[in-house]
């Protein structure tokens, strides 16, 4: 057993309750439409999930990056579509509360407080894992930088009314010159259609348009042009708390239902289970969570205590985005093995965490760049 506290385990157990009561039973359609969470979101909102992190005067707990992560977890062993709400939501909670000013606190958490979904904005058109070369431009003039460009791939960008914006504001290159700001929908941000997506088709996707935004210079989070340093810092824990999270409940939903399966489908006169070669697949599959639910936890445990240098801190929360996403595809993909026929039909569960194991493979830093991040930082190391 890890040693999450009473409240973690509390807590755990009562989202586990939520998830697969109120919100499980409206997946399968939510899925096949593909438009986003719908009724779904209410129930984040009424359970208070998507606002944890929020300090207790503004209706949270304070929670930390491994209670957080519990909670998506235990969410997206359900559905990992409807975690992304709360992974969007609560990523510009923890960069307001790690980077941002008294001030910025007193006007977001508020917000976050009445149900507003946040969304996080670095993709764009041109630049996914080359994202120091973002050509978003504001103008600072008057106090306010005018703000142009357009971002795409935002999670949750159609229900948004907060964003974590990355903007090119300073004259440097690559990852010099970046702005992160945090801003309410101002006038001239606007979202676009949401994407007919593979996986994730219980949150929506979409792009974001900036057009001669004004945003107050306040909305800085951080220092100007040292926008770099909340992604290195911010970005590292995202992956963990959130994209590794959503993967691991992933992989457990998918193997707790292959399991119910292949106890019950008979060949050859005996339940699947009980051919070696079905037994092989779900002990690789437990063994593989299991190191992997290790691994996160750990990383998470380092973030929350602090006290890490930069390399471990790369190394961990990289290794542990890669390795338990790629590990979540796996199983998925055995998952569906082991279901047979019935395991590519769309109305089997297995199916959609197959879909959505991929998309974790990609967003937020796709498996390649999480070993390009390892490889680096091995080699200083060594
Ligand atoms: C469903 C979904 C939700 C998303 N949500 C968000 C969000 O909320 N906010 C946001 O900002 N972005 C979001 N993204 C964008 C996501 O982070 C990017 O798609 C991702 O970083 C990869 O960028 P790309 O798609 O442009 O791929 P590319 O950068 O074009 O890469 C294509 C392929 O080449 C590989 N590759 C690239 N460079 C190298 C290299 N140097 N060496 C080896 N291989 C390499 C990549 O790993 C990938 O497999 C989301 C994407 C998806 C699919």
């Amino acid at each position: 057993m890890l040693d999450y506290t009473d409240e973690q385990n509390m807590i755990r157990e009562m989202v586990s309750k939520v998830a697969r009561e109120k919100i499980e039973p409206l997946i399968e359609e939510l899925d096949e439409k593909g438009e986003g969470g719908g009724e779904a979101i209410d129930i984040l909102r009424e359970n208070n999930f998507m606002t944890l992190p929020l300090p207790q005067e503004y209706g949270g707990i304070g929670a930390d990056y491994t209670t957080t992560a519990l909670v998506i977890e235990e969410l997206a062993k359900v559905d990992a579509g409807t975690s992304m709400y709360v992974f969007t939501t609560t990523t510009d909670i923890f960069f307001i509360r790690d980077f941002g000013s008294e001030d910025q606190k007193e006007m977001f958490y508020p917000m976050f407080q009445e149900g507003k979904i946040g969304a996080f904005c670095l993709t764009e058109p041109g630049y996914g894992s080359d994202a120091a070369n973002i050509t978003t431009r504001g103008v600072l003039k008057d106090g306010y930088y005018l703000v142009n460009g357009t971002k795409t791939m935002a999670s949750s960008g159609c229900d948004a009314e907060c964003f974590i914006v990355y903007v090119r504001t300073g004259p440097g290159e690559k990852a010099h010159g970046i702005s992160c700001f945090i801003m309410e929908k101002l006038p001239g941000i606007s979202a676009g259609q949401h994407f007919n997506k593979m996986g994730f088709r219980t949150n929506s996707t979409s792009e974001i348009y900036f057009e001669d935004v004004k945003v107050p210079q306040e909305r800085v989070l951080g220092k100007p042009e040292e926008g770099w340093n909340t992604l290195v810092f911010g970005g590292g824990a995202m992956r963990a708390f959130g994209a590794a999270s959503q993967a691991l409940g992933t992989a457990e939903g998918a193997m707790e239902y292959a399991i119910k399966y292949a106890k019950e489908r008979t060949t050859f006169g005996k339940p699947i289970i009980q051919h070696q070669a079905i037994q092989f697949m779900i002990a690789d599959m437990g063994i593989n969570i299991e190191a992997a639910r290790s691994l996160h936890y750990r990383t998470l445990q380092m973030i929350d205590r602090g006290g890490y240098s930069q390399q471990e801190y790369q190394l961990l929360t990289s290794a542990t985005k890669c390795f338990v996403c790629d590990m979540a595809m796996k199983v998925t993909t055995d998952a569906v093995q082991i279901l047979g026929a019935y395991g590519v039909m769309n109305e089997y569960p297995v199916a959609r965490r197959m879909r959505d194991a991929k998309v974790n493979q990609i967003f937020d830093g796709a498996s390649q760049i999480q070993k390009m991040i390892v490889g680096r930082t091995l080699e200083k190391m060594y």
